[in-house]
């Protein structure tokens, strides 16, 4: 029998939800569209987490650019790391993600940490076959291959530009500015929707693996001495997590436990990331996901990016495999850190003190006229590498002379030709570099997630019936309205309804082809949670029947108090 992804899929297809691109030139693997009712639940549930991520934590959302320039991914690591393992097959010459052939052929779970090398001889130990043809894979080698897609910005290759992998770094990059929007107050948080693009290897499991999907980042920033996160927010939230711990024993087990419990004992280290988790679980559950089947999974130390101190991933599950659909990171300065040494802007924030204080202060005045002549072109460096030296040690000034390294070469200095000197300063407050939290959510694997779990079947009248349970907030239509029959002025009474509920800001799909059975099967398909239909009961008393989804229950409402009816039973 068919597997609810192949039913999925299919019914995606037929009603709108997403299908491959360009079918008609043959479609390329890993680009999908969304047709009208998947981008309508695509919008909803991007304003769903807008309204939780962003409005309603104070943050403040902005739209950087999809392509950016060269010097943006050498700063962030991409250019040089942004890899994933390729095996291309001699046979077929199809290329394969070296780490998922191992995941799915071997009860190693995490491969895409396991060195290339190592990789290359699991290969050949487990006696691995190319998925396409059949044929070995032993002894084929396995090569390091960046995920970004390239451009040239102009014309001419000078400029090289990649579209972005991730939305994060058109936030981190423009941070001088954002953070004097937020008037240099830490914690301060921005937010992105946006596309992002990865030139996976083998693009699967239609939109779970794309070329091209959508993100919704926060990027927190902190104090990394200051005040955490309002934990009694969240502490009464139930979680299933999946620790680090219950990962590597034999039979370790999803622990289910409240937020506040697991900071307390031990089991969320960060603040942050505790709270993060428990705002998203709520979340999860309010745009669809069942909690069932929805958890939290620690990163294991060697599957951490080597900045990230903490790591956790939301997870769904789909036919028996359990997905990311997001991250949760404590990354340290790590990326404000990266963008500061390779500009020439200050990735800081100047952090009053309560009251001033007075600190010594070591300085240099080395001098030039004595430097000049004896370290010619280098005596800049000199100086420089002597004020650097006088900051962090002072020792080093204690004897006649003083060395330090310029070039790779130690080069030596009279004492008294630095004009060392230690002073008592008043200092008003210092400079920090923020800290960043990171909730990175994937929306177009959330979409797909709503709909598995939302995906249900039943008998209603002796006759199967196949129905998305979606919730009224993110469904893309709210309600179906029909004509029993477009006769009798039934169906300008159904229109003329439809337009009134419309401009009550009702989202109304409006229809009168085919017997009523068939119009009820169909809305149920899309996820419609409501289907109005006008009678000939309505022209005498002006009373519609309004029928629920999942129940298929029927009752009759005056047409005049219909939109605060729908609007109390999509509050439920
Ligand atoms: P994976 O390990 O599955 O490739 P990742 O760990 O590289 O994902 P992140 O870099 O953490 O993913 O990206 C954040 C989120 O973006 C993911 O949780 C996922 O929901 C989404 N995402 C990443 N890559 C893809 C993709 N190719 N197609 C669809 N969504 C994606």
């Amino acid at each position: 029998s068919e597997s609810t992804a192949e039913k999925l899929v299919e019914l995606a297809k037929r009603r709108g939800y997403f299908f491959p691109s360009a079918g008609a030139y043959g479609g390329v693997a890993g680009f999908y569209t969304f047709g009208p009712q998947g981008a309508a639940l695509k919008q909803n549930v991007e304003d769903a987490w807008r309204e939780r991520f962003a409005v309603r934590e104070g943050h403040q959302e902005i739209d950087a650019p999809t392509v950016m320039p060269e010097p943006v991914f050498e700063a962030s690591g991409h250019l040089d790391g942004f890899d994933d393992m390729l095996v291309e097959c001699a046979e077929c010459a199809e290329s394969h993600r070296a780490d998922h052939l191992i995941e799915d052929n071997t009860d190693i779970e995490e491969a895409e940490s396991v060195p290339i090398e190592e990789v290359e001889d699991l290969i050949a130990e487990h006696d691995l076959v190319c998925p396409s043809c059949g044929a070995e894979l032993a002894g084929e080698p396995v090569e390091d291959f960046n995920l970004m897609f390239g451009t040239n910005i102009g014309p001419g290759s000078s400029s090289p530009g990649y579209l972005r992998p991730e939305t994060a770094q058109g936030i981190f990059v423009e941070f001088p500015l954002l953070s004097e929007y937020a008037r240099n107050q830490l914690p301060f948080g921005v937010t992105q929707i946006g596309k992002a693009y990865r030139n996976e290897i083998s693009p699967r499991k239609s939109v779970i693996r794309t070329r091209e999907f959508t993100q919704a980042e926060l990027e927190l920033f902190v104090d990394p001495e200051g005040e955490g996160p309002d934990l009694s927010r969240v502490e009464d939230v139930e979680v299933r997590l999946y620790p680090i711990g219950e990962q590597e024993d034999e039979g370790g087990e999803l622990i289910e436990t409240t937020i506040g419990e697991a900071v307390d004992d031990g089991t969320l280290a960060s603040p942050w990331i505790a709270y993060y988790l428990g705002v998203a679980q709520e979340w999860y559950e309010r745009v669809g996901v069942d909690a069932d089947r929805f958890r939290f999974r620690q990163h294991l130390a060697g599957e951490r990016a080597h900045y990230a101190s903490d790591c956790w991933d939301a997870e769904a599950e789909l036919d028996g495999d359990w997905i990311e659909l997001a991250g949760f990171a404590y990354r340290g300065d790590y990326d404000l850190s990266k963008h500061a040494e390779h500009s020439d802007e200050d990735f800081t924030v100047f952090q009053q003190y309560d009251e001033p204080v007075t600190v010594e202060r070591a300085t240099v005045d080395p001098d030039m006229s004595y430097l000049g002549p004896e370290f010619g072109g280098q005596a800049q460096d000199v100086a420089d590498a002597l004020a650097d030296l006088a900051e962090a040690d002072r020792s080093a000034f204690e004897d006649e002379e003083v060395s330090v390294r310029v070039d790779g070469e130690e080069v030596s200095v009279p004492v008294e030709k630095t004009n060392f000197s230690v002073d008592e300063v008043t200092e008003s407050g210092e400079h920090v570099t923020p800290h960043v939290v990171e909730p990175s959510f994937g929306v177009d694997r959330l979409l797909y997630t709503v709909l598995d779990h939302a995906y249900a079947e039943d008998e209603v009248g002796g006759e199967e019936r196949t129905y998305l349970a979606l919730d009224a907030e993110v469904a893309p239509t709210t309600v179906g309205v029909f004509p029993l029959m477009d006769k009798e002025g039934l169906g300008e009474r159904a229109r003329d309804l439809a337009a009134d509920l419309r401009a009550a800001g009702l989202s109304v799909n409006y229809d009168d082809s085919g017997a009523i059975g068939r119009r009820y099967r169909r809305q149920d398909e899309i996820g419609t949670p409501f289907c109005v239909t006008v009678d000939y009961e309505t022209l005498e008393d002006g009373t519609v029947t309004v029928r629920e989804r999942d129940s298929t229950e029927q009752l009759r409402v005056p047409v005049d108090d219909l939109d605060e009816t729908l609007t109390a039973l999509q509050d439920g």
